[in-house]
């Protein structure tokens, strides 16, 4: 093989426990390389396009600025690198999401048979498509793909390799500026959303393990506490690999509890990817058609006053404001505002996922489009449908002193305690311009049941 080694870094911006890079290390000098792709980059708000480009900028300092950074279609900017350094190999972890699998499928045409195509890994502990039942199927239910998963197994973190960086392009390339640079208020977000690289990946990691993850099957729930780990972050841009969580894990002795309960939240990330494999149409178009018949209403004012947090409850439009300000919101939370839009407001879940997706610093197409599905009662394990979410007694039990309303939704700030979640019981309550509720939730709940039951006949 001669000419150095191309690796192209997607969901996988790290250096150690990285067996594409190790390959690609192993024989030649490796060109590191990332392509900044209009068509991911155009559906990215701006936490998600801040986390990124902080995460290239952490990246290319980590390789001794040889990361090439490019912009435009994969197929002609890899294909002209490759001529341009005269590149032996094209080294990369496996994509399983249906754009990622067209993508690469298409570059690997472009590219030719004459340069090696080395796919090594992919950016789960057990790669999609791998575990099947006895009859050779895939798993269509959490518990049974859990078990399947667990133990079948996966190697031990892939350590680190020596690499000789190649530096035969003379520009590099810029990283754009983070859309968060500039307003102190998007430097405070920045500084609160933290660093998006290794690093603050296994130090989020060793923190939780130390402190965090004590009490995680009790306050994992509470949308008022820092009850979970937040490494999806780092997750979905490979900061951190899963194994190296998983593998952290096994040599954490804390309560086993808590420790299954946090493993088996990983597993639920490699159940989904793992569904999305197999049913690439489940990226946008209902898993399972038992409900294909039911009627749902058309987007108007009201989906966006729940993109905007005005739908006047607490906990919903709380959320909703989270999302938006801070590109994160909570697992209870996201549960909650997805039930809201889809039995409350009788909308497709795709209209609620789309801006989930576009926000979410942690947005996955898996994890969410099917966590969409599970709330809707299309997907894998669907919540019954007959499952409606209460907006207001959520609210009381996973924020039960009213603090994360409070924080988020400031025209209820004066309100003590749990009345913050019924604000049309306090005689202030209106006194600050909250909207009054968009909805009646009770006249809602037995509308979307009625829906459900006839689109089941
Ligand atoms: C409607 C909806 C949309 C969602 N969208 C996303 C998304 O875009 N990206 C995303 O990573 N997760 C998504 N989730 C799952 C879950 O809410 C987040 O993974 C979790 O809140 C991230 O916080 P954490 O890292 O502190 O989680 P922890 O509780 O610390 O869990 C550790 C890790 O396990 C994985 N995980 C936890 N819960 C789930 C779950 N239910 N499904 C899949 N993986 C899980 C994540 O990778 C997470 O980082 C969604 C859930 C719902 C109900």
């Amino acid at each position: 093989m001669t000419g150095p080694a191309l690796l192209w870094f997607r969901r996988d911006l790290r250096l150690d426990d990285h067996p594409a890079l190790l390959q690609a290390a192993e024989s030649a000098t490796v060109l590191p390389v990332f392509v900044l792709d209009p068509r991911l980059l155009e559906h990215a708000g701006p936490v998600r396009t801040h986390c990124l480009f902080d995460a290239l900028d952490h990246l290319r300092r980590a390789t001794d600025n040889a990361l090439v950074v490019r912009t435009g279609d994969p197929v002609q900017v890899l294909g002209e690198l490759v001529a341009e350094v005269g590149a032996g190999s094209i080294h990369l972890s496996t994509e399983t999401t249906p754009f990622g699998r067209r993508r690469d499928r298409q570059v690997r045409a472009g590219l030719g048979d004459d340069l090696a195509w080395v796919e090594t890994g992919s950016p789960y502990a057990v790669t999609p498509g791998r575990i099947l039942n006895g009859s050779g199927a895939p798993y269509q239910v959490f518990t049974p793909f859990r078990r399947a998963w667990a133990d079948h197994g996966w190697r031990g973190p892939a350590g680190s390799a020596e690499v000789r960086w190649c530096r035969q392009v003379d520009d590099p390339g810029p990283i754009p500026t983070s859309p968060l640079r500039g307003e102190d208020q998007d430097e405070e977000l920045a500084a609160r959303i933290g660093p998006c690289s290794e690093e603050a990946g296994r130090k989020l990691l060793a923190d939780f393990l130390d402190s965090g993850i004590g009490n995680y099957d009790q306050n994992r729930d509470r949308a008022d506490l820092r009850g979970t780990s937040e490494l999806s972050m780092h997750l979905k841009y490979g900061t951190i690999h899963p194994r190296t969580i998983l593998h952290a894990l096994s040599e954490h002795r804390g309560d086993a509890p808590d420790v299954d309960r946090f493993s088996a939240e990983i597993a639920w990330r490699e159940f989904y990817a793992d569904v999305l494999f197999h049913n690439p149409r489940s990226a946008w178009g209902d898993l399972k058609p038992a409900l294909s018949t039911m009627p749902y209403d058309e987007p108007d004012e009201r989906l966006l006053a729940w993109q905007e947090g005005r739908t006047g409850f607490p906990f919903v439009d709380a959320a909703m404001r989270q999302l938006v300000a801070t590109g994160w919101m909570h697992n209870r939370a996201r549960m909650v505002t997805a039930s809201f839009l889809c039995k409350d407001l009788h909308l497709w879940w795709p209209h609620g996922a789309r801006h989930f997706l576009r926000h979410l610093r942690d947005g996955d197409i898996a994890s969410n489009n099917h966590g969409w599905q599970w709330v809707a009662g299309t997907g894998t394990d669907a919540s019954p449908y007959f499952r409606v979410f209460n907006p207001i007694t959520q609210g009381k039990k996973f924020d039960p002193d009213g603090t994360y309303v409070r924080r988020w939704v400031p025209e209820l700030a004066h309100l003590r305690g749990a009345r913050v979640h019924e604000p049309w019981k306090a005689e202030d309550g209106y006194a600050r311009g909250y909207p009054e509720p968009i909805i009646d939730h009770g006249e809602e709940r037995a509308e979307a049941l009625s829906r459900y039951e006839a689109a089941r006949r």
